[in-house]
Formats: C-alpha cells, sequence, structure tokens
C-alpha cells in the first residue's frame, strides 16, 4: 500500500512548527519518518498535514543545563551509536544506539520519535526511563519537564498534548563509580525486541533502576528489585531468595504472563542479566 494524500511542510523552528499546527488539518510532526512512513504506508496513520521537524537546528543541539545534559529530540540513534554525542553514560547511549534494528534505520531514526512513538519493544523508552531521564515539552502555552516515568502513559500513548512538541530529554551526568547493564533478546538482527533488561546504578546521581521492557503495555521500573539495588546487592545475590522473591513479586505487578510462561521467564532471564552484567562493571 501506499500512503494517502497528504499536504507536506517543513518546519525552520519549534515556533513555526507549532504555529502550523495551529494553521492546518490533521497535523502530525514527523522527525526521521521510520515510525510514521511505515505507519502511513499501511494507512494506520492518516495525518492530514506533515510537519517535517528533523531540520531544526535547536531539536538536533546537545547543551549542559543545570548540571544535566540536554539532547535534542531530533538527534539521530546513528550520531551516538558514532559518539557524536558527549558519552554522559559512560556507554550507556553508545551500546543502546548501536543496537536499534540497523544502520539505515539509525541513520533516519531519532531518539525524540522513539519516546513519542512509544511503541513497548523499542529500545531508548526503556533505556532512558532506566537513566531517570526527563522529557522537555513545549507547547504554545510554554515549556515543561515531565519525568520519563510519567511521560508514557500507555501503549503507544503519551503524555504529549495535541500541539505539543518534544524538545529534548534531559540526561544526569553520571559519576565515575556508575554501573550499567543493557539486555535484549530478539529471534533475527534488526527486529524489535521480544524482551529488555535495563540498569543503571549510580549512588552519586541517586540512581538505581531497574527497568524491564516489551513485558507489558509500556517499560516498568520493578521497584522491588530496583530496592535491592540502592541497599548495594552485591553480584553473589543475584539468584538467591530475596532476590528471586523480589523479581517474582515485581514482575506479577508488572505482566499478566503466568510464571511458568516462557515469556515470563524470558523476562526475568533478561533482567538477571542486565542486573549481573550492571554489578560486575
Ligand atoms: C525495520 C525497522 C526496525 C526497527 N527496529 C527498532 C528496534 O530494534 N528498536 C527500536 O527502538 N526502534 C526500532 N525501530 C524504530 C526506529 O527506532 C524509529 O526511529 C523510531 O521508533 C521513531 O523515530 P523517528 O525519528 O523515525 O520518528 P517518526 O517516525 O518520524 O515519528 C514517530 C512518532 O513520533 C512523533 N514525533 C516524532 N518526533 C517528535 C517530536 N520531537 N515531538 C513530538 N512528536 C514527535 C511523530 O508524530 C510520530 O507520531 C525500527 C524501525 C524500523 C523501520
Amino acid at each position: 500500500m501506499k500512503a494517502a494524500k497528504i499536504k507536506y511542510l517543513r518546519a525552520a523552528s519549534i515556533d513555526e512548527a507549532i504555529q502550523q499546527t495551529l494553521d492546518n488539518d490533521g497535523p502530525k510532526y514527523m522527525a526521521g519518518g521510520q515510525s510514521m512512513m511505515p505507519m502511513m504506508n499501511l494507512r494506520l496513520a492518516m495525518p492530514g498535514t506533515v510537519i517535517e521537524i528533523s531540520d531544526i537546528p535547536a531539536l538536533r543541539e546537545s547543551r549542559h543545563v543545570d548540571g544535566m545534559l540536554f539532547v535534542g529530540a531530533c538527534t539521530t540513534h546513528a550520531s551516538i551509536e558514532d559518539g557524536k554525542l558527549e558519552d554522559v553514560a559512560r556507554g550507556y547511549l553508545q551500546h543502546v544506539a548501536g543496537g536499534i534494528a540497523y544502520r539505515a534505520v539509525r541513520n533516519r531514526g531519532t531518539v525524540g520519535g522513539s519516546l513519542v512513538h512509544s511503541d513497548p519493544a523499542a529500545d531508548w523508552p526503556s533505556a532512558l526511563l532506566a537513566l531517570g531521564a526527563v522529557a522537555v515539552l513545549v507547547s504554545p502555552e510554554g515549556r515543561r519537564n515531565v519525568p520519563l516515568a510519567d511521560f508514557q502513559t500507555g501503549l503507544m500513548e503519551t503524555c504529549l498534548g495535541e500541539r505539543e512538541i518534544l524538545e529534548g530529554v534531559l540526561l544526569p551526568v553520571l559519576s565515575d563509580k556508575a554501573r550499567w547493564g543493557y539486555t535484549k533478546f530478539c529471534r533475527k538482527n534488526g527486529e524489535f525486541s521480544h524482551s529488555i533488561g535495563a540498569v543503571v546504578i549510580d549512588p552519586a546521581n541517586g540512581l538505581a533502576n531497574a527497568v524491564v521492557g516489551a513485558a507489558s503495555d509500556r517499560p516498568r521500573l520493578l521497584v522491588r528489585v530496583s530496592a535491592l539495588l540502592a541497599s548495594g546487592l552485591p553480584a553473589a545475590e543475584v539468584g538467591k531468595p530475596a532476590f528471586e522473591d523480589a523479581i517474582a513479586k515485581d514482575l506479577a505487578d508488572v505482566t499478566d504472563h503466568a510464571p511458568d510462561s516462557y515469556e515470563y521467564h524470558l523476562h526475568k532471564t533478561m533482567v538477571t542479566r542486565a542486573i549481573t552484567e550492571a554489578l560486575k562493571k
């Protein structure tokens, strides 16, 4: 199938993009088009007006803001993979970016597009939730910051208002004591994951987050396991009764999969591997 007829506009600034949504019918922003174009071709998305935002300089820049790194929404996966973004997460971002799909998708696909598309099996929503990122949103009413934990509200749903644009994300600058692990399982390279385990521990930033992705409508923080990590869980305790109890209760809270199912075992394995990877660093 091919996309339905659309009006196509390119915005040169955030203000112009927002104005174009006010002046045109059925507006939708497009960044890398890697999720939008397939959905338009399948006619699952039929916007009246597509507003291309990928050339807006403010959405491509990165800068330090109040001790955090602001990363513009239109930063591509490839530019992070190639080390063009300052490495404030000690290799974590580069590792995640390099594992997304394949290079052609990474060349065009953007961090912001991935977060707004909010596929529960996508990489950035899980990875940046574990990192404690904050989304920066702009609308005609002004700018607001939303912790990533509150940004995605359900299956491919976010708290973005109709005219609102994701300007970027604020990332903590990890200390030299920070440790992370990121594991995912796909049957074929370049496919979306069947499960993701994302773990970031950095006491200097108050971070001890274990996240499971692709297990429910959105990436979920495993609160009991995260509390164990915050209390300084040693690697030797992974798999011991306190850990097993915490992960079983957390998975029961965030997935509908039965404990004897393949999916449950897969999610438990991905999270456990990510924790083991982090604790060995
Ligand atoms: C074959 C294939 C394999 C893939 N595999 C993976 C994978 O393994 N892991 C993974 O994480 N992803 C994967 N993807 C998705 C890819 O990472 C996309 O880049 C990403 O999901 C969307 O980013 P985009 O910039 O292309 O967004 P677009 O497709 O342009 O937009 C997606 C949505 O976000 C909205 N949007 C975009 N930017 C903004 C903004 N700044 N403000 C407000 N709204 C905005 C658009 O209106 C649209 O609704 C895959 C894609 C393909 C085609």
